[in-house]
């Protein structure tokens, strides 16, 4: 029997039907569409991935399943490798064309894409890839960069198709459940609910309501769960575009010029730009897909890789260092999936400094809590908060000072380590400087109700800028600097980024 044409539209990262590029261009062409998503039992056991992302995606799917069955076909699912999925699909169907977007992922899923298409090379079977928001496949000179990425930020949004012609004879399969024992790597809290709706619902509360007062509580954790946009796991996982928001953000701008607009000017341009600096970031790794496992500077790439303390890991996952504020932001960040990004820099920064962990493992951890777990920014943020890049300033953060500055009174601690819920506000900070008669008074005893400080900060750091500093003077460090700056670096700091390439801040 004469097997019907199909055109495959291969969802992956993208999970919604507007502004999505290759279910509009094969739309256009008069054969069916097979809107597929594949759940790679592989893809679940990588040391990046966790249950969590999971709980999202197939909130998103849920939600992409009903939407493209109103177009008139639904989401077909499938569970195991890709190929071996669209080998099975081509033994009934001919496979005329495979349309995805370009992705920017870990190793695991570029090799996959390789041998994807590969393999519809050797079937002749087009493959189609669509550019992601602003990420430029192949880019030859990276100061053309910005200018291309604006240009695409300006287009009119991918309209959505009218509908879709029912494909007969194949069955829709099941969206696995939230709790399928595929996802390893459990968490124990809350997931931030996914789908298109939601990333609808999110934007627009933050830009009518939410973000008033953004930049001001932005470092704040505790408060910044409510003031931030909260739409990274929606930009991760697809269910909304860059350009989408950007276009909601010019709205609102317009509406300011009629002064009818709550939101502050400059909350809405800060927040356009960490939408450039999130294309900026995965940029990096689309250029470099090396950068995942080895340092942008490779004179780095040996400085933490011996005698990695497993203790210390597992005290800075579990927020059982001894420094409150630390202990806090890990704790809510495992419970909640999120934490702001001043905190992220942080526990990099303690992790990395402190306790001299290698970023390379502390980095699973993080991108396992993380529901907006995106490689790109994950990569390159975990890179420049270790000092590993050769071409960015080399921020150390200090926990006490940080504590101070942004949990004054202790709240935000005393929320989330309970051991230190009597420890009067004078001590909450530093713990450790508590005299005895307070300890017994509170019944809290420091080393054994919750323990001492890990390590000691200052010599911690003192020795880490000796390490550091070694690397600045060695032989050629500045010829590599200026070629890492050459591929990866942001032109918008040309003369900053290049004196700064060496210099320590302690914040
Ligand atoms: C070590 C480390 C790891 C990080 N890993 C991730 C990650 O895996 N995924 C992720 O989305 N963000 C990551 N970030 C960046 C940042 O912390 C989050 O994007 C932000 O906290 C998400 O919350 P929001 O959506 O409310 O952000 P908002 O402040 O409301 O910003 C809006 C959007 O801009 C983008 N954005 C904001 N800050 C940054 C930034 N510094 N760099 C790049 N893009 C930014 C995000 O897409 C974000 O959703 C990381 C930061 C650090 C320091």
């Amino acid at each position: 029997m004469k097997k019907s044409k199909i055109q495959i539209v291969w969802f992956k990262r993208d999970l919604r039907i507007t502004d999505h590029k290759p279910l509009f261009e094969a739309s256009k062409i008069s054969i069916p569409i097979l809107p597929l998503y594949v759940v790679e039992n592989e893809y679940w056991q990588q040391s990046f991935s966790n249950r969590r992302h999971w709980c999202f995606i197939h909130d998103s799917l849920m939600e992409l399943r009903k939407e493209l069955k109103k177009l008139g076909q639904s989401l077909i699912i499938r569970q195991g490798s890709v190929k071996d999925i669209f080998s099975e699909l081509a033994v009934n169907f001919n496979i005329i064309s495979i349309y995805a977007h370009e992705e920017t992922g870990n190793m695991w899923t570029y090799n996959r894409d390789k041998c994807v298409k590969n393999w519809c090379d050797q079937k002749q079977i087009s493959f189609k890839e669509f550019p992601t928001n602003g990420i430029v496949r192949c880019l030859k000179n990276r100061d053309d960069w910005s200018k291309i990425r604006n240009l695409r930020m300006k287009e009119d949004l991918t309209p959505k198709p009218h509908s879709l012609t029912p494909i007969e004879g194949i069955r829709d399969g099941l969206i696995p459940k939230k709790n399928n024992p595929i996802f390893k790597n459990d968490f124990i809290g809350k997931v931030q609910k996914g789908g298109r709706d939601e990333a609808l619902k999110i934007i627009n509360s933050f830009l009518n309501d939410r973000g008033k007062n953004y930049l001001y509580n932005i470092s704040k954790p505790g408060i910044s769960e409510k003031t931030c946009s909260r739409i990274s796991p929606h930009l991760t996982w697809g269910t909304i575009t860059s350009k989408e928001i950007i276009k909601l953000l010019n709205l609102e701008k317009d509406k300011l010029k009629q002064n009818k607009l709550k939101l502050l000017n400059k909350n809405l341009n800060a927040i356009k730009s960490r939408l450039s600096w999130r294309c900026h970031f995965i940029q990096k790794l689309e250029s470099q897909p090396t950068i995942e496992t080895s340092c942008m500077h490779p004179f780095y790439d040996e400085l933490r890789k011996e005698n990695f303390n497993h203790e210390y890991y597992e005290a800075w996952k579990k927020g059982l260092t001894g420094y409150p504020f630390i202990d806090a932001c890990m704790r809510s960040l495992n419970f909640n999936g999120w934490i702001t990004f001043r905190m992220r820099a942080m526990l990099v920064s303690f992790a990395s400094y402190d306790l001299w962990l290698d970023w390379r493992i502390t980095g699973h951890h993080l991108a396992q809590t993380f529901t907006d777990y995106e490689p790109g920014i994950h990569y390159s943020q975990l890179q420049m908060q270790s000092g590993v890049t050769g071409i960015n300033t080399l921020r150390i953060y200090n926990p006490i000072k940080q504590s101070m500055d942004h949990d004054k009174n202790g709240k935000f601690i005393k929320k989330w380590v309970g051991e230190l819920r009597q420890v009067p506000e004078a001590w909450i900070h530093e713990p450790w400087k508590m005299d005895l008669k307070t300890q017994e008074n509170i019944n809290c005893f420091i080393g054994t109700d919750y323990p001492e400080p890990i390590v000691n900060h200052t010599i911690a750091i003192k020795n880490a800028k000796t390490k550091i500093s070694s690397i600045f003077k060695k032989n050629g460090y500045r010829n590599k600097s200026t070629m890492v700056f050459k591929k990866l670096g942001s032109r918008t700091k040309t003369k900053s980024t290049k004196t700064k390439s060496s210099q320590l801040q302690l914040i």
